[in-house]
């Protein structure tokens, strides 16, 4: 008897210290395993360094692994993230579009530990640092971490709503991938592309319009539905958008870390029975 995608524990969508999440990735892999979940994909931003890691943990255990990665997109002036499921992490052209994506950052860092320090905030940059696994890939969550044992916010999301957001001291503009050109790398390495959390975006509908259509052009194939960031709400409006567009739906946690994520590993909603979830192309 096949079984029935809606009812295998997917999470595919999850970070590692290879880019902003605080488990190496055999540790994260090691826990979505006791978690319960039965297929996993690792999907750090602009990133492949981890999976080799993740793929042996999971082998070894008997879990469903899929390469994944989740890619920094500019749309419109707004920063979109593209999720790229069952990637070839050795592709060339996908690696350096990564590598191209990933340049900017430390310059971006510096920009904004400037902006913080001119808040009253010294040593912001050497802080983030600390935490980056990954010196590649310092990212706004490492300063959020930093302020946070600094003492100058009490959580990580405070954090982001008083320095780290558009119009904040730390804020730094930044342009990243195009996403017909983040689709293609994904595609080109043989990889199924996923709108990741498209309630988290500051788009007005029309905007948010325009970039399901774009992506569907493009060549992108699913939404992610269910994810921690999503509101039951939110799930049904994009359930309906993934209908109205004919794309497949996504479920994942977007785990970075015990203590700091909405939801655990394998937590995520459910998605509608009606809809195509991405992951039957791997069960
Ligand atoms: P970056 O790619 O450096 O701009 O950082 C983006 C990351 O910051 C996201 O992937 C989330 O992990 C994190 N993030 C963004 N907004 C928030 C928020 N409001 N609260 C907590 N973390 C956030
Ligand atoms: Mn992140
Ligand atoms: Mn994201
Ligand atoms: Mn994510």
């Amino acid at each position: 008897m096949t079984v029935q995608p809606h009812d295998v524990n997917a999470d595919l969508h999850a970070h590692s210290i290879h880019s902003d999440g605080t488990l190496t990735p055999r540790a994260l892999v090691e826990r979505a395993h006791r978690q319960g979940v039965q297929l996993f994909a690792l999907t750090d931003h602009d990133e492949v360094s981890g999976i080799g890691e993740a793929q042996a943990t999971a082998a070894a255990l008997g879990l469903r692994f899929v390469p994944g990665v989740e890619i920094s997109v500019t749309f419109a002036g707004h920063t979109v993230h593209i999720v790229g499921l069952n990637i070839d992490p050795a592709n060339e052209a996908l690696l350096a579009g990564l590598a191209h994506t990933r340049s900017g950052r430390m310059r971006r860092a510096q920009a904004m530990a400037d902006g913080l320090a001119a808040a009253g905030i010294a040593d912001a940059l050497d802080g983030a640092l600390k935490y980056a696994g990954n010196l590649d890939l310092i990212s706004r969550t490492h300063f959020a971490r930093y302020l946070v044992e600094r003492g100058v916010c009490s959580d990580t999301r405070e954090v982001f709503g008083r320095y780290l957001v558009e119009g904040k001291p730390g804020y730094v503009p930044h342009r990243w991938a195009g996403l017909a050109e983040a689709v293609g790398w994904i595609r080109d390495a043989g990889g199924v592309p996923i709108l990741a959390h498209p309630a988290r975006y500051r788009l007005s509908s029309t905007e948010l319009w325009a970039l399901f259509e774009q992506f569907r052009e493009a060549g992108g194939v699913a939404v992610e539905v269910s994810t921690s960031s999503h509101s039951a709400d939110d799930r049904r409006r994009f359930a309906q958008m993934a209908r109205e567009f004919g794309l497949e739906a996504s479920r994942g946690s977007d785990f970075h870390g015990p203590g700091e994520s909405n939801a655990e590993l394998g937590s995520a909603a459910l998605l509608p029975r009606d809809l195509t979830p991405v992951w039957h192309r791997y069960c």
